[in-house]
């Protein structure tokens, strides 16, 4: 029997254990994936400790369970119908899968599926219950299944450890896209030095935003953010004065097209009211940070000024594809990450690593041998 190390939670409230156990086999249309880098995440401490207390209704992977949301590696194995997929492929698998049969399934809405599922994280109803079944691998573990549907090929110029960063770099894409950034467009980041929003910069950067507004807390971050394109970026500390004032003040009084907010749950509400404020007519907003706070909305004024709030929660396949050609085309620059790799062995040290990162540069990942 070929075994494995895998790190798993077999109590919640208690440490990863690395076990060694069995290497799974591919089915028909998966694929066995070789984990080189998986992403050790902002809120993964969170998820593990307090998901099941604070939202009973999103069902976490049975225990004991290998957990790790952003895996990059190499395919070692296919499954015999897959077939545009080979073995020595470089990969970032996409953990956000639905049923696959499903009427939105169907449609190719997977992110839409009653059944939808991060492997390793957590799921999205109650069908999920049946997905962490089928789909009981994760990055940190050496090896892991996926459906072929769910790789993402990288190119050589994409490293590993970049590609273990395409979970948060591709939920800001998305938000983006659906706010409309392309060419001329302006855009306003809170939460721009952390790790969702430093992607949200980059990206918007990478889609020809000629505007983007940076909001954050810590100045010397935030001086980082604006030197990745001094031209372009324009940062305010959060606090200084107000939102929309500094924003009309350089739209010609306008306001910004898309406000993507990018502040972690916790954050008070009028964080994310000061933005809606400095759109102009017409202007949308995407939330991915997960706000907790209730959001006081005054319909009337977002019916009069044609305003749009939009949830956003992950990105499709198609979307991280996209990421990649970018990155090889370098109109996406990753450079200025700053990877910090542990062993599996020393995935707690990990852990408390991403609570001392320096805002969305580090890196932090999980890098099997
Ligand atoms: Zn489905």
């Amino acid at each position: 029997m070929a075994t494995m190390s895998a790190a798993r939670l077999h109590e919640i409230g208690t440490v990863f254990s690395v076990d060694q156990i069995e290497r799974p086999q591919p089915r028909p249309t998966d694929v066995l994936v070789q984990v080189k880098a998986c992403g050790v995440i902002p809120n993964m401490k969170n998820v593990i400790a307090h998901y099941a207390e604070w939202f009973p209704y999103l069902p976490l992977p049975p225990l004991p369970a290998i957990y790790g949301l952003d895996a990059a590696g190499e395919v070692v194995e296919v499954g015999s119908h897959v077939r545009g997929v080979s073995v020595g492929d470089r990969v970032y698998v996409n953990p956000g899968i639905g049923c696959g049969s499903c009427h939105m399934c169907r449609r190719g809405q997977h992110i839409n599926c009653d059944a939808y599922t991060f492997m390793g994280y957590f799921g999205f109803g109650e069908r999920s219950k049946q997905v962490f079944i089928d789909y009981p691998y994760a990055g940190f573990a050496e090896y892991m299944t996926a459906p072929a549907l769910a790789l993402v090929k990288l190119p050589e110029s994409v490293s590993y450890e970049a590609g273990a960063r395409f979970g948060y770099l591709g939920t800001a894409y998305s938000a983006l896209r659906k706010a409309g950034t392309c060419a001329g467009t302006s855009v306003i980041i809170s939460g721009a030095t952390g790790t969702l929003g430093l992607g949200a910069v980059l990206l918007a950067l990478a889609m020809g935003a000629t505007k983007v507004f940076g909001v954050a807390r810590n100045k010397e971050l935030l001086e980082r953010v604006r030197l990745l394109d001094p031209k372009r970026v324009h940062v305010l500390s959060a606090g200084d004065r107000p939102l929309d004032e500094w924003v009309r003040e350089n739209t010609d009084g306008l306001g910004a097209d898309i406000f993507i907010d990018a502040v972690g749950p916790g954050a008070p509400s009028e964080s994310s009211l000061a933005g809606i404020n400095a759109l102009r007519r017409g202007g949308r907003m995407v939330n991915i940070g997960g706000m907790s706070e209730p959001l006081p909305l005054e319909m009337f004024r977002l019916m009069c000024f044609q305003i749009s709030v939009i949830g956003s929660l992950w990105f499709d396949v198609a979307e991280g594809q996209d990421m990649a050609e970018m990155c090889d085309a370098g109109t996406l620059d990753l450079s200025v990450l700053e990877h910090q790799s542990f062993p599996l062995s020393q995935i707690e040290e990990a852990l408390d690593a991403v609570d001392k990162r320096s805002g969305g540069f580090t890196n932090v990942v999980i890098a099997h041998g």
